[in-house]
């Protein structure tokens, strides 16, 4: 499966997920956040905007449970 760049639309930050073509366009759960993320079409040139910073996540995230 091809893995697609997603970037949370809260807190900005990016993370990756492996999905099949037909799920690609679905919107993703941020893993820092859980908040709403969408795909990005082109791999992240270099952005560290506010806290966030690239991640490579291929596994599904749950309960994290982090402070900010
Ligand atoms: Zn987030």
């Amino acid at each position: 499966m091809p893995v697609y760049p997603y970037q949370c639309d809260e807190c900005g930050r990016f993370f990756d997920r492996k999905l099949p073509i037909s799920q690609a366009d679905a919107k993703q759960i941020c893993p820092n956040c859980q908040g709403s993320a969408h795909r990005v079409f082109q791999a992240p040139s270099i952005i560290f905007k506010g806290g966030g910073f690239y991640v490579t996540d291929h596994r599904k995230t749950s309960g994290i449970a982090k402070d900010q």
